[in-house]
């Protein structure tokens, strides 16, 4: 297989370029302690995540990190979507996603741009760079919780 053929549509692969040329919501993170950094050792991908709670809903969330084009937009696209959201509401969608991402399932209507990463089944090094920041995520927000 040639890099980069076969695994995005065009729609999609501008989308992912979109965020990973103009991530959003990024933030210089590096206070923060060692043990918030997430990895993707297969591929060289690394985050960090902060997250404002604001009456028991997600504010804002930020992330600081570098990798691939997949993983940094899947989190940068991941930090608009979970605004708004209780933090049980994020984790459903969190689960949602990933297990979507895994599954190839084609039910990404909900998901509207989070649907680029739909073609990615097949591909298990991609799944680990386009779930990395949810994974991550999941731990940030149920610590918070606990
Ligand atoms: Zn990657």
């Amino acid at each position: 297989m040639k890099e980069g053929q076969g695994l995005f549509n065009d729609l999609y692969q501008e989308i992912i370029l979109d965020h990973y040329k103009n991530p959003r919501n990024t933030r210089d993170l590096s206070s923060l302690p060692d043990d918030h950094l997430h990895e993707n050792p297969t591929c060289g991908d690394s985050l960090k995540l902060d997250i404002r709670m604001e009456n028991g809903l997600v504010k804002e969330v930020f992330f600081d990190g570098h990798g691939c084009a997949v993983s940094m937009a899947s989190a940068s696209i991941m930090t608009e979507h979970l605004k708004g959201m209780t933090a049980n509401e994020a984790v459903e969608y969190i689960h949602q996603f990933i297990n979507n991402v895994q599954c190839g399932v084609d039910d990404f209507d909900q998901f509207g741009e989070l649907a680029a990463f739909g073609g990615l089944s097949r591909f298990p090094l991609r799944i680990k760079c386009a779930t990395l920041a949810w994974h991550a995520m999941e731990t940030v927000i149920t610590s918070i919780d606990a």
